[in-house]
């Protein structure tokens, strides 16, 4: 078994490997990046030391969007299913659902192997390249994310969830008002523009999000019609923007307006209030509690490490009375240990 360590700034390292998983200290030799989301892309002031170059490794999506968002160190790319031998390990990326890219880490060492889900969704989220793992061999440890694991997450599936945006949209328009859908500029905006691609009217994304569509396009996912947000021309059309630029003005000269909060967060009642939205689209681009608990038990690994959790003991209980085990990635319990 490889010894896994929490990060101190965030991250998984694997010292034995020199390896950092969605890493940002400079202690090890390899970085790889499940995805472009900004809490796992390395800082580029950690990568800019001569002295000691490292490789950062991630999948062409993840790549493209990476550098759109401001990462300047090279990156190599490596698509899925491709085994890569890097020193005395191979790694090998597997379709993560979670947003376009966004991969699984395999790591096979002399010591055994580690799945590293980063985030992670299935069923997949139809804008990306799906949901896959490694399925001929056993794994000796896998790293899954449990952001929603509680019982009370339980998700719609994607067809609901679609057929509810194009009503939400649809109901809207008709009533004459401009529908608006917050989410975030990564993953959720073009998960929802591709549910709504064929619906027969302009959509428009806030300016931060709307170069990233390109990448979506140039990977195959089709978002459909679509702009750039405009304020003078941004009535009538369907729009996509996160909280933050609602916040700043967004769409604030739009009188009649319905608005739909769409995340996993949307399960709470009380986010109604506190966003002052319409309508709450329970839509995430993580998996619920039931198929984190399903795909452990498909899995069978020989152990757990949960990280990203609201109560590690809910899912640990649960995994533990399934015959698996488990524990909590926990970096104040680890510098106990130290
Ligand atoms: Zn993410």
């Amino acid at each position: 078994m490889l010894r896994i360590k929490k990060a101190r700034f965030h991250g998984i390292h694997i010292p034995e490997l020199a390896l950092g998983l969605d890493y940002s200290d400079t202690n090890v030799k390899s970085i790889v990046v499940s995805h472009a989301h900004a809490d796992h892309i390395p800082r580029n002031r950690a990568l800019s030391q001569e002295s000691n170059p490292i490789e950062v490794y991630a999948t062409p999506p993840t790549a493209a969007l990476m550098r759109l968002r401001g990462f300047r160190a090279p990156i190599r790319e490596i698509p899925f299913h491709t085994p890569i031998t890097i020193r005395n390990f191979r790694l090998t990326f597997y379709p993560a659902g979670h947003i376009l890219g966004s991969a699984m880490t395999f790591i096979e060492s002399p010591v055994g192997n580690l799945l590293y889900t980063g985030d992670c969704k299935t069923p997949a989220s139809p804008a990306t390249e799906g949901f896959d793992f490694p399925k001929n061999t056993p794994v000796d440890q896998l790293i899954i994310e449990a952001t929603f694991g509680l019982p009370i997450y339980r998700w719609k599936s994607n067809e609901e969830l679609k057929a509810e945006l194009i009503e939400f949209s649809q109901k809207s328009l008709d009533d004459g008002y401009t529908p608006i859908f917050l989410g975030y500029n990564l993953g959720k905006a073009q998960e929802m523009m591709h549910m709504l691609k064929d619906m027969p009217y302009t959509k428009q994304i806030h300016g931060a999000g709307f170069p990233l569509c390109k990448v979506y396009e140039d990977f195959g996912i089709s978002l459909g019609n679509y702009q750039r947000y405009d304020r003078k021309t941004s009535e009538g059309c369907i729009l996509f923007t996160p909280n933050s630029g609602l916040e700043s003005g967004f769409a604030s000269h739009i009188k009649k307006r319905k608005i739909a909060y769409c995340s996993g967060w949307a399960s709470h009642e009380a986010r109604r209030s506190q966003i002052n939205a319409d309508r709450l689209i329970p839509l995430s681009d993580h998996l619920d509690y039931f198929e984190l608990m399903h795909f452990c038990e498909q899995l069978q690994p020989k152990k757990i490490y949960i990280t990203h959790t609201p109560d590690p003991n809910v899912v640990l209980h649960e995994l533990k009375s399934k015959g698996l085990d488990a524990c909590y990635l926990d970096l104040a319990a680890q510098e106990e240990d130290a």
